[in-house]
């Protein structure tokens, strides 16, 4: 029986349900669909580049063009701009005039933790080769032993050539894995730190054991093997290791969790759920108020720098040539476009984990399972290096997710002097715009399988979608 307080404590407190409660059969049945897409993508897109090529596959397929092939643009136009086949940015061209109105903006990013090889990775040391790493983000380094591996990225040769590897993913492909000690010889490993048990100078993959077949007495026969491997499949010499960007990943398959099948399993999920569900909502805006972006980053793990990084300013230059092909641009706009615009800054949150409750106040922690979490701010001890959104940005947002029915919560990164974090808004908000953080809420992130909730993952679609539409 309901009374009075109960409906004043209804209308008052600030009480945010399970997503999963009182929905409707066909609403469950388009959650589990939208999932299934997502972890097909996932299989597909492991890394940045690949993110990139499938993202582009998906574009052209929905009419757009690359910007590029332009040189004119006019209302309803969807566009892209590939910088360097590893961070890409789309657009819808709206109707509204983007010098007045800015542009609205939702930025993923499609790099996620990882072993890189090393310039010179290969060596035999006792009968085995081995192919040494330098990790890429934040890892807990003990995560990524005596797990399968795959290896995925380039090889360019001196002439240019270049050559796509994937190896690990097919089911009649070997893997890689990276060894660890056995208990009964792991009493000093185990006193140690949990942060020192494994070194990062030790995260060197196993990649063979047979020596090349040879009566000449010569040292490196493993190695030899390996490479005149390489050099029949992939004409390869070892000096071409040089010039590569292999990177070493989990070979698990994105799988449903639980009984219930209501969570994702998968590797990359920060933060290819939200670059997956923005890249999904954009391609069925059609003729946008506003110009709709979509910021598909790399680097991001590793501070955002460089030529693919959100620092970067390719992205500028992006949003200048499609101001030049609407025959609008002159000095100063593209800052004037900026101060105008708004961002959603489409990044995961830490989900609250009951078995780690200790880090998380829960008051203000973001659940799995009710719907994108914002944070307004991130940073650490005291806010630092955060981009705080302004109140008045945080009620629009809310108003347009209220509105449309959106689940959502506001939450922040752990408790306070716990630690801390940051995404790609402080990059944009620097330039003038206003942006919230907005994204899925995560469990086990940056480790080698990632848990989210399928119910958040359709929520943040669903969120996106409204965003651009607005
Ligand atoms: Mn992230
Ligand atoms: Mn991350």
């Amino acid at each position: 029986m309901e009374g009075i307080a109960d409906n004043l404590k209804k209308k008052l407190f600030n009480e945010k349900q399970i997503g999963w409660e009182n929905l409707k059969d066909d609403c469950i049945n388009d959650i589990m669909e939208f999932s299934k897409g997502y972890m097909s993508f996932l299989n597909k897109a492991k890394t940045e580049r690949e993110f990139v090529a499938e993202a582009i596959k998906l574009a052209r397929e929905n009419g757009f063009k690359d910007l590029m092939e332009y040189a004119s643009l006019n209302p309803g136009d969807k566009v892209y701009f590939v910088n360097r086949e590893k961070s890409l940015y789309l657009a819808v061209i709206g109707k509204e005039n983007i010098a007045d109105k800015g542009v609205h903006i939702i930025g993923s990013h499609v790099d996620s933790p990882r072993l890189d090889l090393k310039p010179n990775p290969l060596y035999e040391d006792t009968g085995f080769a081995f192919m040494k790493t330098h990790y890429y983000g934040g890892i807990k380094k003990y995560q990524w032993t005596t797990i399968p591996l795959s290896i995925h990225g380039v090889l360019v040769k001196a002439n240019g050539e270049k050559i796509t590897i994937n190896i690990g993913e097919n089911e009649n492909d070997p893997i890689f894995t990276i060894t660890d000690l056995l208990p009964h010889l792991a009493d000093e490993q185990m006193k140690k730190k949990l942060s020192e048990g494994v070194n990062g100078e030790d995260l060197n993959i196993l990649v063979g054991s047979i020596p090349f077949e040879t009566e000449e007495k010569i040292s490196e026969k493993v190695k030899l093997n390996i490479l005149n491997i390489l050099n029949q499949k992939y004409g390869i010499v070892e000096a071409d290791l040089m010039s590569s960007e292999l990177e070493i990943v989990p070979q698990f398959k994105a799988r449903s969790l639980g009984f219930d099948c209501s969570m994702v399993a998968a590797y990359g999920q920060d933060d290819k759920v939200c670059a997956y569900t923005s890249l999904k909502a954009l391609m069925e805006i059609d003729n946008p108020n506003n110009t709709a972006i979509c910021i598909l980053s790399d680097k991001e793990e590793i501070g955002s720098m460089g030529n693919t990084g959100m620092e970067s300013h390719a992205f500028d230059f992006f949003v200048s040539e499609i101001l030049n092909k609407l025959g609008i641009n002159k000095p100063n706009l593209l800052d004037r476009v900026f101060c105008f615009s708004k961002m959603l800054s489409s990044d995961v949150d830490a989900g609250y984990d009951p078995l780690y409750a200790y880090v998380s106040d829960k008051y203000n922690a973001g659940f799995l399972g009710k719907g994108i979490s914002l944070n307004k701010y991130t940073g650490a001890r005291g806010k630092s290096g955060a981009s705080d959104a302004n109140a008045e940005y945080v009620a629009w947002v809310r108003n347009m997710l209220e509105e449309n029915n959106i689940k959502y919560q506001v939450a922040e990164l752990g408790k306070v002097d716990i630690g801390g974090g940051g995404t790609i808004a402080y990059i944009i908000a620097n330039k003038g715009a206003d942006v919230i953080d907005c994204g899925v809420p995560v469990l086990s992130m940056h480790a080698p399988y990632e848990v989210t909730s399928k119910y958040d993952i359709y929520s943040a679609y669903r969120a996106y979608k409204t965003f651009w539409l607005k």
